[in-house]
């Protein structure tokens, strides 16, 4: 076991939150604030092991040996509830995977307050992991509000969200917020090399991941998503000086998949991002940095208005698929405006 809880980064939250728990001082719900692949689950599934370790080697620290240690990193622990968005539509065939745009609903809080309302059952604690609680509709956000509000005691929340500002305030107001930062490239390009990445690819996947060590690690470990990402800079590429049919082609085939087509828009908008952030000479790093070349020619053609415009545009097509908006239309309106 490291200082860190054995994570990377985020040092100032693990101090808070050990010191939470050596001095009885846990609160009833946390907030972990931040992008998605920057360590919110893996920070909230330390702090419940800490919470429930039988054997803990000092005051908030957790052995990771003993039961409770083991059954909460498998997410088996009887005293641990994840809740997390399902996709909407019932006939999907991916209806209970986990989908980046789904949502939490009612029936799920309902679930969960039944649950929490008993005993711990092993462990010290009951603790809720709500994850990606942004994604929750608005009948099941006013519904945990009750829960936050009159919380049973021995039960700890874990929220994780990108922004608090897309949470109810009233329920972030509940909450200890813990807004977490991404790390320095340089930190997780060393962790990647250490885990046996080759250097030149930790350094593009470092900056790819902008700091998101989580993101990073998944991006090492499957090629199949850095093909992908390459891929969809491709069309991207080919996109802005292709004709309008084509575009209404390729958008066509993009909606059919919607997961894909999120992802895809993730692509582009951190292509567009660094577009804009060589504009407007910003020192920041550029994530894409394979990509150095196509930036620099369209970011000389685009003034810097232009190319925020650009990020805009897919922030908010990003929005409107997680409103329900048609896919197809959406994925129109982006390419359309782009030449
Ligand atoms: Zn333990």
């Amino acid at each position: 076991m490291t200082a860190n809880w054995n994570l990377l980064g985020h040092n100032w939250a693990v101090d808070m939150l050990r010191r939470h728990i050596a001095t009885g001082e846990a609160r009833h719900a946390y907030l972990f604030a931040g992008p998605g692949g920057l360590g919110r689950r893996s920070l909230a599934l330390a702090f419940a092991r800490a919470l429930n370790c039988t054997n803990p080697p000092a005051p908030g620290d957790f052995c990771g040996q003993c039961r409770d240690c083991r059954q909460i990193a498998a997410k088996q622990h009887p005293d641990l509830s994840i809740v997390e968005p399902t996709i909407k539509d019932p006939d999907d065939r991916n209806a209970l995977i986990p989908a980046q745009y789904g949502e939490i609903r009612i029936s799920q809080i309902r679930d969960l307050q039944r649950m929490i309302n008993l005993k711990p059952y092993q462990g010290k604690y009951r603790v809720v992991v709500g994850e990606r609680f942004n994604q929750a509709n608005t009948e099941a956000s006013n519904a945990f509000l009750k829960t936050l509000e009159e919380p049973p005691a021995q039960v700890v929340l874990l929220l994780t969200t990108d922004n608090p500002e897309s949470l109810l305030p009233t329920i972030v107001s509940r909450c200890e917020v813990l807004r977490l930062r991404p790390l320095p490239i340089e930190e997780v390009q060393r962790e990647l090399e250490r885990r046996g990445t080759e250097s030149h690819q930790a350094e593009l996947i470092a900056h790819i991941s902008g700091g998101r060590p989580g993101y990073a690690f998944r991006l090492a470990e499957d090629q199949s998503l850095l093909e992908f990402r390459q891929q969809r800079l491709d069309d991207l590429q080919r996109l802005l000086s292709s004709s309008r049919v084509d575009k209404f082609a390729y958008a066509e085939k993009l909606a059919k998949d919607k997961d894909a087509m999120r992802q895809t828009f993730l692509v582009w908008e951190s292509f567009w991002r660094d577009v804009f952030l060589h504009a407007s000479k910003a020192d920041s790093p550029l994530a894409n940095v394979d990509r150095a070349e196509e930036i620099d020619s369209l970011a000389a053609r685009l003034n810097m208005s232009a190319a925020r415009q650009r990020v805009n545009e897919v922030e908010r097509a990003l929005q409107q698929m997680e409103r329900n908006v048609n896919a197809r239309l959406l994925a129109e309106v982006l390419l359309l405006n782009w030449s």
